[in-house]
């Protein structure tokens, strides 16, 4: 097969084992991390692994940058460096690819011109934001007394990401962070730590003072502990799994810092009778098997009305059998990469059997592709069972589990009977039974007729056990941020 060159760059990065980014610095740490490909699952790089004492010179870092030229900069000239870090990203978008490519295994051009590029727009928004954070004014009854607010950012954040999307994680939580104010300590996933090195050297170029962005890569139960445990750092804003982030609620009662979470899901999504099925079976395709069913939003429950069912399976079916599976820095554009790891691909396989022995039908996939890597072809399940495993276990991997349905009261409590609420979405064209839906289903966003959008901004967050804040838009930069208010009393006598 043939494969994309390594740009220098990236060659070069691979070479060296990468150090821990501290206050500018490259810290080396005794421990390192083999990262895998797991196209290949061949050991591409090693990285410094954190551990608490690292964790501890990076917060103090942070802290110490509060207090330097980052903590007196304007909005203004934030906004400059964001929008400059923007520009580079996308001047790199091909070294971002090769990266993202490489330790997650998606599709270079996807990664490239998608993640990358969407990364980039993201740093652009949260530029413009920068110089936008304003108080108010507000009138208050007491005669004599002035008051206004003023919004400062949270202080020390620590953020950690997971590594469907290394990339793009890291500039969901970073760009607002950063045009709020704060300094980060970021704790990328220990399988996809590339791009975010990759991140913290291209900031420090382009001026973002030393200590304003600390990279630790580590373990989650070491560095990724220690960080939430911090009592020196104000807020965690995190993107993983629902038990992980009970564990980071829970580390973060020492100092009751702030903690944001974005957790798992098991997205509903319906197809009624009146929908252009055409453009319906085809958007539940991608709605599961984007980036490989590696998404906390991923379409994973998929409802097809029962007088419609056969031929929405048929065209899923076909599509499932159609899409090229292959490895990440193929120089063919497959449509998915590998699963990111053997554990995962494990239990994405076991999840499988589990549903085939509660009584579901293996119509597509189901099986590892009989190749190196983490390849696992693309699986449809239908005759699935609300109370089935696949129907209410998040499995983060290509199945799609097929339900069917009568009417709408009835698919509307089936859809919210799930402790998760991250994504929900309907095909339909009638207009009111969109409203009505969208305005009941118990979810953070709700597609209609689409799948999958998303856009820095408009604010996106999980509902019920999918977490709570809402990253992206202008709530994103409240999540960043913190509310301060000013009392001055007036001596009414000098008036008179
Ligand atoms: P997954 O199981 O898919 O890897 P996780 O929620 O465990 O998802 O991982 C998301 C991020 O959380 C990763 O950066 C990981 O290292 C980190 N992490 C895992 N465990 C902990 C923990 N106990 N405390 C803090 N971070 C953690």
């Amino acid at each position: 097969m043939s494969m994309i060159e390594f740009l220098p760059e990236v060659a070069d990065f691979l070479n060296a084992v990468q150090g821990l980014r501290i206050d500018g610095q490259r810290v080396a740490a005794p421990e390192t991390i083999a990262v895998i490909n797991p196209s290949t699952e061949a050991e591409i790089a090693r990285v410094a692994s954190a551990d608490a004492a690292h964790v501890d010179m990076a917060v103090a870092a942070a802290r110490q940058a509060l207090s330097g030229p980052w903590g007196t900069m304007s909005g203004h000239d934030r906004g400059v460096l964001l929008w400059r870090l923007a520009d580079a990203i996308e001047a790199r978008k091909d070294i971002f690819g090769q990266l993202d490519a490489l330790d997650n295994g998606k599709p270079f051009y996807k990664a490239r011109d998608v993640d990358a590029v969407y990364s980039a727009r993201h740093f652009r928004y949260f530029a413009g934001w920068a110089s936008k954070i304003e108080g108010r004014t507000i009138p208050v009854s007491e005669p004599g007394r002035f008051n206004y607010t003023s919004v400062e950012p949270v202080g020390v954040c620590g953020l950690i990401t997971p590594w469907n999307y290394p990339t793009l994680m890291v500039a969901w939580k970073l760009a607002p962070a950063l045009a709020a104010g704060n300094t980060i300590v970021l704790k990328p996933a220990e399988q996809t730590p590339l791009s975010a090195l990759y991140l913290a050297d291209l900031a420090l170029e382009i001026g973002f003072p030393p200590g304003v962005l600390n990279v630790v890569p580590g373990l989650g139960g070491t560095a990724g502990a220690a960080l939430a445990a911090h009592k020196g750092v104000d807020k965690i804003g995190f993107t993983g799994s629902t038990e992980t982030g009970r564990r980071i609620v829970a580390a973060s009662t020492g100092n009751l810092k702030k903690v944001s979470l974005e957790l798992g899901g098991k997205a509903a999504n319906i197809i009624f009778p009146d929908a252009d099925l055409a453009s319906a079976t085809d958007g539940a395709f991608w709605a599961l098997f984007g980036n490989n069913g590696q998404s906390c939003t991923a379409g994973a429950r998929l409802f097809v009305h029962a007088s419609i069912r056969e031929q929405v399976l048929a065209g899923l079916i076909q599509r499932a059998n159609a899409l090229s599976v292959g490895p990440g820095m193929a120089r063919a554009a497959h449509d998915l990469g590998p699963i990111i790891s053997q554990p995962q691909m494990d239990k994405v396989l076991s999840y499988v059997a589990q549903g085939e022995a509660e009584g579901a039908r293996r119509v597509a996939g189901g099986h590892r592709l009989d190749q190196p890597g983490y390849f696992v072809a693309p699986t449809i399940l239908d005759g699935v069972s609300d109370a089935m495993a696949v129907a209410r276990e998040e499995i983060f991997g290509p199945v799609l589990a097929v339900l069917s349905f009568e009417d709408e009261s009835e698919v509307l409590a089936r859809a919210n009977a799930t402790e998760f609420g991250l994504a929900a979405g309907l095909w339909t064209n009638d207009l009111s039974r969109a409203h009505r839906m969208a305005a009941r289903l118990q979810a953070g966003t709700i597609w209609i007729n689409t799948w999958g959008d998303t856009d820095a901004a408009s604010p996106f967050g999980g509902m019920k056990q999918s977490g709570y804040g809402r990253e992206m838009g202008q709530e994103a930069i409240a999540l960043y941020s913190q509310t301060k208010s000013v009392w001055l009393g007036i001596k009414e006598s000098d008036l008179i």
